[in-house]
């Protein structure tokens, strides 16, 4: 066989003829009307789908069978009949008018073949393998994959008419945790703005053109301040980029991205905002601790544990004291007035705790105790920050939970055991 030419058709508003009314004939028509076709459907017995289409003003339909004038004024004719004989009389008529005619009825004798077609946003790829669809369908559905998944380069190389910026959460640490749609823009950004949480792994895999900010430190160890970060998205927005701002966790849980929104939009930029696993809740599952079980903890609440809890005594009015876990964000350098509060709320000195540093990175590592002892352990462990701190009774389902630490005293946690449950186990 020889080679295909490849071409993509500008089929908009140029009249296309479907001969057929069945099913094959059917699935034609909406890749030809969302082309923008002016599509003439001639079928006896039309399918029900082809009639909606045609009562909705989409097609114009005719309810005869073919007639050569049908080819008057037409570009591209398809004919999926089932009739082999009607299908060889298009065409043959098609090709007598020089008209592309992809023939249903018989690949070979067709004049034009669809290819499988894999489309994200405003990336198209045509696949043709052989004279093999379903091999092709299968190609497709990979390449649309891996369009989806970022795996492919799908940067700009022009400059777009207007900048975006997407606010991705990218889950504690492990680049596996990242979603989809944050791995498909970071694939596409022309700017990563990064900091030191998150799955800085993913920086890697970046083309080496694109522009990546670390914002987490600068030389004198300062982070940059918010506003700066957001002058950095805007600045970099209004100039035609595509900008990930890739945030550890998820951007609206203690990560400031309302803010950046908010100064995205009052500069006139289209803004994404990509969830992503929080650390509130995955850090705690990375060494098996789940925020609420069965007949264990009813349900959860997040706090900064940077505020003061103690000075700050309204952040835990209303918070359920029975079968609930508190979990503590940013709570290393406060752990010990943060458990004093938690105390002086209600809840009892021996309550379990876990301090879980950096969840799913390479120092994971949970240090168990109680309310009333968790703060000197921690410091005895040198525990340091990132780490979340979970209060509450789900913290003794931890596989590394000490037993000991169960007698109620609050006083006999034992030994912490350093690193329990890995990632991946
Ligand atoms: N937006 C983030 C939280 C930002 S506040 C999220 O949804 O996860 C920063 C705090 O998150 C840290 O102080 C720490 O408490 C927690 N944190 C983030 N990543 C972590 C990790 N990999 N391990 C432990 N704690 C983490």
């Amino acid at each position: 066989m020889t080679d295909l030419l490849p071409l993509s058709l500008r089929v908009e508003g140029r009249r296309v003829l479907v001969v057929g009314g069945g099913a094959v004939a059917s699935r034609s028509v909406p890749g030809l009307l969302a082309a923008g076709a002016d599509v003439l459907v001639v079928a006896p017995e039309p399918s029900p789908p082809l009639v909606a289409l045609a009562d909705a003003g989409s097609v114009r339909l005719e309810r005869r069978p073919f007639v050569a004038a049908d080819l008057d004024e037409v570009w591209l004719a398809v004919t999926a009949t089932g009739v082999a004989a009607v299908d060889a009389a298009v065409s043959a008529e098609a090709e007598r008018r020089r008209v592309w005619c992809v023939d249903r009825g018989d690949a070979a004798r067709a004049s034009a073949w669809t290819p499988g077609v894999a489309r994200v946003d405003d990336v198209t790829v045509a696949v043709s393998a052989g004279r093999d669809p379903r091999r092709a369908g299968r190609l497709r559905d990979g390449v649309a994959a891996a369009l989806q998944s970022g795996d492919l380069p799908l940067r700009r190389a022009r400059p777009r008419a207007a900048g975006r910026v997407a606010l991705v959460g990218g889950g504690p640490a492990d680049p596996g945790l990242l979603t989809a749609r944050g791995r498909r823009l970071l694939a596409e950004a022309d700017v990563v703005v990064t900091d030191r949480l998150g799955p800085r792994g993913v920086l890697a895999e970046l083309d080496e053109e694109v522009l990546v900010v670390d914002v987490g430190k600068t030389p004198g160890n300062h982070p940059v301040p918010q506003e700066k970060i957001n002058d950095l998205l805007v600045e970099h927005g209004l100039a035609g980029r595509l900008v990930v701002r890739l945030k550890g966790g998820d951007p609206y849980v203690f990560g400031r991205g309302g803010e950046e929104l908010a100064a995205c939009r009052a500069a006139g930029l289209d803004v994404e905002v990509v969830p992503g696993v929080t650390s509130a809740v995955s850090v705690p599952a990375a060494v098996g601790i789940p925020v609420t079980h069965r007949g264990v903890s009813r349900g959860f609440t997040v706090l900064t544990g940077h505020e003061d809890l103690v000075a700050t005594p309204s952040a835990l009015a209303g918070v359920p004291v029975e079968a609930h876990t508190v979990v503590l964000l940013m709570g290393v350098s406060a752990l010990a007035t943060s458990a004093a509060a938690l105390v002086a709320s209600g809840r009892p000195p021996s309550t379990p705790v876990a301090v879980v540093e950096d969840g799913y990175g390479p120092r994971q590592r949970a240090t168990f105790g109680t309310l009333a002892d968790v703060a000197g352990r921690a410091e005895a462990a040198g525990v340091r920050p990132p780490a979340v701190v979970v209060v509450g009774d789900v913290v003794t389902l931890a596989p590394g939970w000490p037993a000991a630490a169960t007698d109620g005293t609050g006083a006999g946690a034992g030994p912490p055991r350093h690193r329990t449950t890995a990632y991946p186990a």
